[in-house]
């Protein structure tokens, strides 16, 4: 595409690389920023730069988290000894925005996908594994209804079970193949109080 010139069509590149991103999308973006004031696209770059600097992994939940501990883990009214697991630190902010949900959480960050060629050792089981370690009386797997999300439940279930620490499953108010950032809090809280023993 030599319709522009080389900077443009670099950063058209680079936007539609981004998730949720294609070429058209990319192309109105690409124009957007480069109509902006030149102090506002800098502004734009720190801002990216900055938070890629800053934000860690939560020392004991694995979210993303600008502090050691993230606000949850933080939170010393919160039941640590109700773990729930969820694929990533968007659907750990789903369940808190029901506010409802008094427990700490595990992030695994992904989903065990034998098609993708995404094992248990990809995600962030290991460090759920050495937190079961501790004072712990109920896990909820929490991943999304997805074949992945199914997979790596049966796969978690299956290595606590041994433990005789409780697994439960959320239920399935949740969508099949539904992404759980997008349910609404409602269905959240019933799928949460309709949980199943694994
Ligand atoms: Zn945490």
């Amino acid at each position: 595409m030599d319709l522009y010139s080389g900077h443009i069509n670099r950063l058209i590149e680079e936007l539609s690389n981004l998730p949720g991103i294609g070429n058209k999308s990319a192309q109105r973006l690409a124009f957007y920023l480069i109509g902006l004031p030149k102090d506002r696209v800098g502004h734009l770059a720190e801002t990216i730069v900055q938070a890629r600097d800053n934000v860690r992994y939560c020392e004991q939940c694995c979210t993303l988290t600008d502090q050691e501990f993230c606000p949850v883990c933080a939170n010393r009214n919160r039941d640590a000894r109700t773990i729930m697991v969820v694929e990533n630190s968007r659907d750990l902010a789903a369940y808190e925005k029901t506010g409802k949900y008094e427990g700490v959480y595990h992030v695994l960050h992904g989903a065990i996908s034998p098609m993708l060629g995404i094992g248990p050792d990809d995600i962030r089981l290991k460090e759920l594994m050495a937190r079961l370690q501790g004072d712990v009386k109920e896990v909820i797997i929490a991943t999304n209804s997805s074949l992945e999300g199914e997979t790596t439940a049966m796969y978690i279930s299956k290595l606590i079970k041994p433990t005789g620490i409780r697994v439960t499953r959320i239920a399935s108010g949740v969508p099949v193949g539904g992404d759980l950032e997008y349910i609404d809090e409602i269905t959240l809280l019933r799928a949460l109080e309709g949980r199943t023993e694994l």
